[in-house]
């Protein structure tokens, strides 16, 4: 079977399945001897059961034979961000902290991935415990740019963007706390969701920043993206922040919404300083297209953009410096064999097995969260910010659909390129502050530079409002190739 297949829209495989034109197991067997072709070089994998999945395929293809397809998806790949709890399967997060552990259950999504037949392909890399836009935090190794291999992914779902750029997979799963769906999915040339803050159920998602989180998806068209939301989302008892409401058919809205001119915010503070001239050219092409279909294109503010990332680093490190608290030496896998106290088992077990970043955020979370500290200058004050960002989105929304931006002020870096902390940190600008609002975002491809690295175009719906974005964001792409290129692997 031809490896052409796994760059091909999801419906081109859901047909090739139902026609019987190939086999779950064909297709899986496609994605593994393509992993093996591309890791050398791409290293999206942190680590991959052969035996597990082909098993799952072969089910998958038992069932087709009996006419018992579970649905549509039924004996699709997909691939893990190795963050969600997949029942037996290891989950490291990409930290030694976690190294031989084995998830004794399945995080809610995953559940829902297999209840469809789905057949989970692989664990991916990420930056360790998702901090960080570059997998470069990874404990383990970096992951390389398909289009460049001297270049970062993005992160901190580096592995999923690159796993899916690479065509090792169709499908990945990813998380985005501030950024790391929508930033590797621009800096790879593929498309990333993040729906709105509770659309998706956290369970069984190792938790950086839980007021944040949210688990989307990469895929290569928008329709793909919205066949496989419309499995993860929904509520869920397990989690108490899911949100308590119904789901609508996204293909449905989007079919509906074909040819609708929709009113487009374009807010001028994120087209200053710092933004890359290749990046904003083509972001201006795209806006400049839909003006052309017949939008309604209108100037809008976001003063407070300039606080998003001070308000986001306070507020996700402070939930880290708690969420992280639970490795301490005792429960999970490492224990530091020197610790003879119960202290030193606490300091040395995550002294020992925590990356650099992972420390300096908790410093940072317990020092903002401090006394003294936390009332009269951070995390209170942060969390007033996070409100006004919040005000200033919806202002926007009173006159407008929806809101488009650059993903990331740059393409992808080089490996290394950034070497402090701040200018990683400066990287998440465009992104940040959709994620303090809540607001469901995604990036799709919207054009290359001259040296041919890819460019995000980011679309910011109103809170619940994905099939908004799904359709404007097919809109584009319905007229334009950039998905369909390949990287030169
Ligand atoms: N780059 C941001 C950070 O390091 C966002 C990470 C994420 O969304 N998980 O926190």
């Amino acid at each position: 079977m031809k490896e052409e297949i796994l760059f091909q829209p999801l419906k081109d495989l859901i047909d090739g399945l139902s026609e019987k034109r190939f086999s779950s197991v064909e297709l899986t067997q496609t994605c593994i001897d393509r992993t093996q072709a591309c890791e050398p070089k791409i290293k999206a994998f942190l680590s991959f059961d052969r035996e597990k999945t082909l098993a799952e395929a072969r089910a998958s293809d038992e069932r087709r034979s009996k006419g018992q397809t579970l649905s549509e998806l039924d004996g699709i790949p997909i691939g893990l961000k190795d963050i969600f709890s997949e029942k037996g399967q290891p989950l490291t997060c990409a930290s030694r902290m976690l190294e031989h552990y084995v998830s004794p259950y399945d995080a809610t999504v995953v559940s829902r991935l297999k209840a469809s037949g789905m057949v989970c392909w692989g664990r991916l890399n990420m930056d360790e415990f998702a901090m960080g836009s570059t997998s470069e935090n990874s404990a383990f190794h970096v992951t390389c740019n398909p289009w460049d291999v001297t270049r970062i992914p993005g992160g901190s779902s580096s592995g999923s963007a690159a796993a899916v750029a690479a065509g090792e997979v169709p499908l990945a799963l990813g998380t985005d706390t501030g950024g790391s769906i929508r930033q590797p999915a621009a800096l790879c040339g593929v498309v990333g969701i993040k729906p709105t803050y509770g659309r998706v159920s956290r369970y069984g998602i190792v938790a950086f920043a839980s007021s944040l989180d949210q688990a989307g998806v990469f895929t290569r068209t928008v329709s793909g993206a919205a066949q496989i939301l419309q499995i993860l989302c929904g509520p869920d008892l397990k989690d108490a922040t899911s949100a308590r409401r119904p789901v609508p058919d996204f293909c449905a809205e989007m079919q509906k919404n074909v040819g609708r001119r929709w009113k487009l915010g374009v807010p001028e503070e994120y087209f200053r300083e710092g933004l890359d001239s290749e990046v904003k050219q083509s972001i201006e092409a795209a806006i400049d297209f839909y003006k052309r279909q017949g939008y309604l294109i209108q100037p809008i503010q976001l003063q407070t953009l300039e606080y998003g990332i001070p308000a986001y680093y306070v507020i996700a490190s402070a939930e880290a410096s708690s969420n992280l608290a639970r490795y301490d030496g005792i429960r999970y896998t490492y224990r530091s064999p020197s610790a003879k106290t119960v202290e030193e088992v606490f300091a040395r077990s995550r002294s020992e097995r925590l990356g650099p970043e992972v420390k300096r955020r908790i410093l940072l979370g317990l020092y903002v969260l401090s006394s003294g500290k936390y009332d009269s200058y951070f995390y209170d004050k942060a969390q007033k910010v996070r409100r006004l960002i919040y005000d200033d989105f919806q202002k926007a929304f009173q006159s407008v659909d929806a809101i488009v931006t650059p993903t990331s002020p740059t393409v992808a870096t080089k490996i290394g390129e950034k070497s402090t902390p701040l200018s990683v940190y400066l990287s998440d600008i465009y992104t940040v502050s959709v994620s303090l609002a809540g607001l469901p975002a995604l990036s799709i491809p919207c054009g290359f530079t001259a040296s041919k690295l890819p460019i995000g175009l980011q679309l910011i719906g109103k809170p619940f409002e994905e099939s908004t974005i799904l359709s404007i964001a097919e809109a584009f792409e319905s007229q334009h190739d950039y998905w369909q290129q390949k990287p030169p692997l």
